[in-house]
């Protein structure tokens, strides 16, 4: 799952290499472009979208924003979605559900594994499913509103730094690895934890995110359907030595919802399912 240091370093790419090229033609690939693209408009994606300038491309939460002149491409890659760029004689990758060929000479293509993400093409950003409830932006909320805010939530630390309208582009991995650089366990409760602690969690939060931008920057390049995570800490690292003091990282879960943690260095908390 992208999340905002990916997204962030996608979105500086594409500044780069598409911002001011114009869309010659939108593909809708079936079966797959016709379950992630979702025409809000109701005018035709491929109609409007052909001939459009690409004006600015912009990050929020987990959305990337293309826009055009009063129109809006906001695309949600959840799960499995990427988006691809490279040369038209480049080979397609499997299950490329979307492809714009740009001015430019590169095409920008849409890959979703399991299409689990939506390409919403819109007037009006405040239709898109989940945007408008959006919270801050880590890096554009204060340590006082931070924890205003996060006293406002009773459950599980961890959940709580996924959900979006707490704080917008956080997800599974970078959640695990805020809480690791924090050292607070991700199933304590937020109410069990002093102030002191939230600080930390917002230090954390902040300081985790940006060495991520710069090393997803140097890992990615330009090639922005690759998710480089190697580099984490913890998050996918079950079994291996903490980072930090040596003891096999713990796992609990399963699938998409693996949450990995040092039993040393994050103590505490009642341990599900175990
Ligand atoms: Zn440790």
């Amino acid at each position: 799952m992208p999340e905002l240091p990916e997204l962030e370093i996608v979105r500086e790419v594409l500044q780069r290499r598409v911002v001011g090229a114009t869309i010659d033609a939108a593909q809708i690939i079936p079966p797959g472009g016709a379950i992630v693209v979702r025409d809000l408009t109701n005018e035709g994606f491929a109609r409007l979208l052909t001939h459009a300038r690409v004006n600015a491309i912009t990050r929020r939460g987990k959305f990337l924003i293309f826009g055009f002149d009063s129109l809006y491409l906001a695309i949600n890659p959840k799960l499995t979605g990427r988006l691809q760029l490279c040369a038209p004689t480049e080979k397609r990758m499997p299950k490329t559900h979307v492809i714009f060929s740009l001015s430019s000479g590169d095409e920008l293509r849409y890959v979703d594994q399991k299409r689990m993400g939506q390409l919403y093409l819109t007037r009006d950003l405040a239709r898109v499913p989940d945007f408008s409830a959006l919270g801050p932006e880590p890096f554009a909320i204060s340590r006082e509103d931070f924890i205003a805010r996060l006293r406002a939530y009773r459950g599980e630390i961890k959940g709580i730094l996924t959900r979006g309208e707490f704080i917008a582009g956080i997800g599974n991995a970078y959640a695990d690895e805020i809480l690791w650089h924090a050292r607070l366990h991700p199933y304590r409760k937020r109410t069990q934890l002093n102030a002191e602690e939230m600080d930390r969690l917002y230090v954390a939060m902040q300081s985790t995110l940006r060495d991520a931008i710069d090393q997803v920057r140097v890992e990615m390049g330009e090639q922005i359907h690759l998710k480089p995570r190697e580099f984490l800490a913890v998050h996918m690292k079950s079994g291996e030595p903490c980072p930090r003091c040596g003891t096999a990282i713990s796992l609990v879960g399963a699938n998409q919802r693996i949450t990995n943690f040092c039993r040393h260095c994050q103590p505490g908390g009642l341990i599900r399912g175990m």
